[in-house]
């Protein structure tokens, strides 16, 4: 009640907002995980690591546009890169050299990949990803890991959220997650149980749990899917929506050594531009959208839409990889600058009796106040009573200019624009907050 009512003093113009969006968006919000409690402070503006709210108070920003914001808020060669694609047009709608030429860079450094397509985003990819590993293996069943978040598309949308069956949202009927399966996270041998069951078309992956936690595979685990799937003929897919460009320039695929057959991405694929998603894998599967062909004597799998290709998504997102492939040594700084970060997260803990304890790898950090260290989605979020834990912590980090999301589940996904400073000044007003409660 006390950093409640702290918080209510610094934030009048946020909460007269949220009066105001109530009225005309559900929830008062965009996005209803972007809620926090009493209400969300409202955001007017970014940059490098830093947000703004509408009453002048500053924050270090830990959510950073989702983890779409790599190179921190506005860096210089967004502006340029908008500059740019907005002399050719906002929207082209024909194909366009920008994305061919960001095509091939990606091909490039995304290993095993010789053909791209792009979507519009993360969700997007991973529908029409869906569709064209069924198509490809002629088979129906998808199987999906525990807490692995892939977007709102029916067929994924299960399995994200205890008790991890049946539908995750109002209107979304039963037969339309008929052919999902739903096997832990960290557990390959429920993954191989169902593919023996079932004709499994794709293994689909999300290489560390992001909205589940910030969870990291066990060594072994990846690379245990990859023979499960060669033995089962099924297609091993890694959703690298928050992974890619962000583990390693190649993604989870280069920074753990295991190769996927189709790779799903968005967020800083599109450089902090709406629109971003892409689907990419060898020309044999991919050859399944090509219009062209009716490979194998079958039909084209489905893939397209307006705003696909678009300038000013392409132009970003080519320069922010192009960026982060010319200057490839910033990930091994990167990594571990944020993997000192998390071993220091968990002495702070481990000093207090195991209070907490900090997942992820690289840039992708998970705090859980637990008994033991979660290895799944369900591990994480067993402990019903550190709920009250986490939105104290929420409040309690804002109040001393920290921001992250959400409010149920403390992940942090930093860009390089953060210094050591930032992370030594997050690990402080932690560890006070763990002295607090
Ligand atoms: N896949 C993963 C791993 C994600 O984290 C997300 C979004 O958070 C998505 C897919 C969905 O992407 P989008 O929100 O761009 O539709």
């Amino acid at each position: 009640a006390r950093l409640a009512s702290e918080y209510e003093k610094r934030t009048p113009r946020s909460r007269e907002l949220f009066e105001r969006a109530r009225r005309v968006l559900p929830g008062g919000t965009t996005y209803h995980i972007r809620f926090f409690k009493p209400y969300p402070v409202f955001i007017e503006h970014g940059l490098g690591p830093r947000v703004w709210d509408v009453d002048g108070n500053e924050y270090t920003d830990y959510w950073m546009g989702h983890g779409a914001l790599i190179l921190g808020h506005c860096p210089d060669l967004l502006e340029e890169a908008v500059r740019k694609a907005l002399k050719a047009s906002s929207h082209l709608g024909y194909e366009n050299p920008y994305a061919l030429e960001y095509a091939e860079l990606l091909v490039q450094v995304l290993p095993g990949v010789e053909q791209v397509r792009f979507t519009n985003s993360g969700t997007e990819a991973n529908m029409y990803a869906v569709r064209l590993a069924r198509a490809y293996t002629g088979r129906k069943y998808i199987i999906k890991l525990e807490g692995a978040w892939h977007g709102g598309y029916d067929a994924l949308h299960v399995g994200v959220t205890p008790p991890y069956e049946g539908p995750e949202s109002l209107g979304l009927p039963e037969e339309s997650i008929k052919y999902t399966l739903v096997a832990p996270f960290n557990d390959a041998g429920a993954v191989e149980r169902l593919v023996k069951r079932y004709e499994v078309a794709a293994i689909w992956v999300e290489p560390v749990l992001g909205a589940g936690g910030g969870i990291e595979p066990e060594p072994g685990y990846l690379r245990e899917l990859r023979r499960i799937a060669d033995e089962a003929g099924a297609l091993l897919v890694f959703d690298e929506v928050i992974t890619g460009f962000r583990l390693a320039l190649g993604g989870a695929q280069e920074y753990y050594n295991v190769k996927a057959d189709i790779v799903v991405l968005g967020k800083i694929v599109g450089g902090g531009m709406p629109g971003a998603g892409a689907i990419a894998s060898r020309a044999e599967v991919m050859e399944l959208l090509d219009q062209l062909k009716r490979p194998k004597g079958r039909e084209r799998s489905f893939h397209g839409g307006t705003f696909t290709g678009n300038p000013v998504t392409i132009l970003t997102g080519y320069h922010t990889v192009k960026h982060l492939a010319d200057n490839r040594g910033v990930y091994a700084e990167f990594n571990s600058l944020w993997d000192s970060v998390r071993r220091r997260i968990q002495e702070e803990c481990e000093s207090r009796d195991n209070i907490c304890w900090a997942t992820g790898t690289g840039s992708i950090v998970g705090i859980h106040f637990t008994r033991k260290r979660p290895r799944t989605a369900r591990e994480a979020l067993e402990e019903r009573w550190s709920n009250k834990v986490y939105e104290v912590m929420h409040m309690y980090m804002r109040l001393n200019g920290i921001l992250y999301m959400t409010e149920h589940m403390a992940h942090l996904l930093p860009s390089m624009a953060h210094s050591r400073r930032d992370a030594d000044r997050f690990i402080e007003v932690f560890a006070s907050f763990l002295d607090e409660i």
